[in-house]
């Protein structure tokens, strides 16, 4: 049996399902060929690496109590996560991890919980948000705020809809552009907030997109009264080794694959004010 306790060595998965989900973003299933999955945290990530091309981080996307299968999304962008995409069902992959901290998911009990998500960023929240419906009664209000860039951008589609026949959580999806046959919302994802029902003195909030979105996010969760120790985002910064050794993704005194992905506001904001970070 192969011994995942060695962070730099690769364990081989194979891919058992790939899903098409829009234009240029693929999910899929992998399953350890010889190793046994320790399992995941909200929020964690893997190194994925395909033989030959090379390695990327990758959330996780899928179930947190699921150990049989390990699942990602990934949008097809350059060598590595377009070589991902284009995997088929029996292909193999190397797999490092879990690696990062993971979302507040205990802190967050027995608070209101904002979901704050723009596009692919739907993908690491998405282990969040089976954790919270999972657990709904040790949760206050749980709201998910959505935004793609247009209706065929939106991920999980299926998934989003049967979620909005909750009672038990708000759902609100909105698009930058819309299309002839789209109802719902649009305009940028942070106009959403203004509309969430929350108790910002006892709320945690979740934000994950590209970062202008998650800057725009936290200053609007900010201003309805969310203290920015309770903004909680995810950054993503291009990174080697994923246990903090290289110092590729170095900010500050921090490594973002080691003390992070995950960071409150208020400490990202006293990082990113400083010069030459
Ligand atoms: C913690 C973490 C989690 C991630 N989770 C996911 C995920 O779930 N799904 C997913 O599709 N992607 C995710 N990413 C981003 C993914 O790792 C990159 O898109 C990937 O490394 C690109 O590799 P590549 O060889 O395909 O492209 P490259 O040739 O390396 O890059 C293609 C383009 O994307 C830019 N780029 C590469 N990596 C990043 C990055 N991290 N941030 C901003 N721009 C970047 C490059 O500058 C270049 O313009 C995550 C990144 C991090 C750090």
């Amino acid at each position: 049996m192969f011994d995942l306790r060695d962070p730099m060595v690769p364990a081989v998965a194979r891919v058992i399902r790939s899903r098409h989900e829009t234009a240029d973003v693929w999910t899929l299933d992998l399953e350890l060929v010889d190793a046994v999955w320790p399992g995941f945290s909200p929020g964690q990530f893997n190194m994925l690496s395909v033989f030959g091309v090379g390695e990327a981080p990758i959330s996780f996307s899928g179930e947190p109590t699921d150990n049989a299968h390990i699942v990602h999304t990934v949008r097809a962008v350059g060598p590595v996560s377009k070589a991902l995409c284009h995997l088929k069902v029996g292909d193999t992959v190397g797999v490092r991890g879990p690696f990062g901290n993971a979302w507040p998911m205990d802190h967050a009990r027995g608070r209101d919980v904002i979901v704050v998500a723009g596009g692919l960023g739907l993908a690491p929240v998405r282990p969040v948000l089976y954790r919270l419906m999972a657990d709904r009664r040790s949760h206050g209000r749980v709201t998910l705020l959505y935004g793609a860039r247009n209706p065929g951008e939106i991920l999980y589609r299926h998934e989003i809809e049967k979620w909005r026949t909750r009672l038990d959580i708000d759902v609100e999806v909105t698009v930058d552009h819309a299309t002839a046959d789209w109802r719902g919302h649009v305009g940028v994802v942070t106009k959403l907030i203004g509309r969430a029902r929350f108790d910002p003195a006892d709320a945690v909030a979740i934000v994950c997109g590209p970062e202008v979105m998650m800057r725009f996010a936290a200053k609007a969760l900010a201003d309805s009264g969310i203290p920015e120790k309770e903004i909680y985002l995810s950054m993503e910064r291009n990174m080697k080794c994923g246990i903090g050794l290289c110092g590729h993704c170095q900010l500050g005194p921090l490594f973002i694959c080691r003390d992070g992905p995950v960071f409150t506001q208020d400490r990202l904001r006293t990082l990113m004010a400083t010069k030459e970070l």
